[in-house]
């Protein structure tokens, strides 16, 4: 007998995060905790309002799906076969809870329980949304030990932006688009990135223009990755051509046992990995975290943006991920008072 519980989970930004699509200070998750045989598994939906989800419509997909859930020892497939289309942050808090109760039936961490080593875990980026240069040079410096930056990029003063970034700091840059750009746009952008050596490019056109990236890429100096142009594995034949990379996210894909698909079938395509995130707590964060020894880039930040993080798990020491070593995803409740990192 599983039973399940959620609850809103608020999340308020450290700063007013802009993206080329707006802006925002709080995220409105769930968390999802799934209870079987006196235990309790962890699971986070951090709902992607573009693909039409919200708080109340993954409340009501976890109940639908956990009532859809069969043998729970197949936890790897088994939010994927209760899925309801389109729900994929749903989706992603029952899959990490499942594998929460795994790893805690076995008392071994996920990590361990996927055969990974932890000490492989990769440097997590940090991410520093639009704003003006003065706004973007102070965040940088707050940035301290990371030794990659994302840069979100989509403004009139794109330019001056990243110019200012670079003359600040010499540290590994990569850089999101978020959809914003045009094909011509894109070309005279690519140039003058490569020039601030930039190591990358996320999704610089919408979705929908599949063709324009294909040749983009045949001309691009920079290495073009895709976010919003893939979400599960069935995609990824179909971009492989276009793009050089893939962002995985949890809440994207469906979860643990979608994004271990996603990463066997993107090196089957030559393709690079990134790990991605929504704004999320240690919940979904660390989920992804237990992930990252097998991939190339690891742009895990979302709980490092929020002030109020009510859990611990994954930690970042001098900007590498540290995996917890407790079974399952090991995370915990916060203790009342300590500081979030
Ligand atoms: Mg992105």
């Amino acid at each position: 007998m599983i039973t399940v519980r959620h609850r809103p989970l608020d999340l308020h930004l450290r700063h007013t995060f802009r993206l080329s699509r707006g802006a925002s200070d709080v995220r409105h998750n769930l968390l999802v905790e799934l209870e079987h045989e006196g235990r309790v598994g962890l699971g986070e939906a951090a709902p992607i309002p573009r693909y039409a989800q919200d708080r109340d419509s993954s409340a009501a997909v976890v109940e639908t799906m956990v009532g859809r859930l069969g043998d729970l020892r197949a936890f790897r497939d088994a939010a994927r076969a209760a899925a309801v289309d389109g729900q994929e942050a749903a989706q992603a808090a029952v899959d990490m809870a499942l594998h929460d109760l795994a790893g805690k039936r076995m008392g071994v961490p996920l990590y361990e329980l996927l055969g990974f080593d932890p000490r492989a875990a990769p440097a997590t980026s940090y991410t520093i949304g639009l704003d003006t240069p003065e706004v973007v040079e102070r965040k940088v410096h707050e940035a301290g030990a990371y030794e990659i930056l994302k840069v979100k990029m989509g403004s009139e003063e794109d330019r001056a932006v990243l110019e200012t970034v670079r003359d600040v700091t010499d540290r590994r840059l990569l850089v999101d688009a978020n959809e914003g750009w045009s094909l011509d746009g894109a070309r005279e952008r690519l140039e003058w990135l490569a020039g601030l050596n930039v190591e990358l490019v996320e999704q610089p056109l919408p979705a929908d223009r599949l063709e324009e990236t294909r040749a983009l890429r045949r001309e691009s100096p920079l290495p073009l990755f895709a976010d919003e142009s893939v979400h599960r594995v069935e995609d990824i034949p179909r971009i492989a051509s276009a793009f050089d990379g893939i962002n995985i996210k949890l809440a994207k894909c469906g979860g643990i046992g979608e994004a271990l698909r996603m990463i066997a079938t993107a090196r089957a395509h030559g393709m690079r990995v990134m790990l991605g995130c929504m704004v999320e707590s240690s919940v979904g964060i660390t989920a992804a975290a237990h992930l990252s020894p097998l991939v190339d880039y690891a742009d895990l930040d979302g709980n490092l943006l929020i002030a109020d993080d009510p859990f611990t798990g994954a930690r970042i020491v001098d900007g590498r991920i540290v995996l917890p070593d407790a079974p399952g995803l090991g995370v915990e409740p916060r203790a009342a008072g300590s500081a979030a990192w």
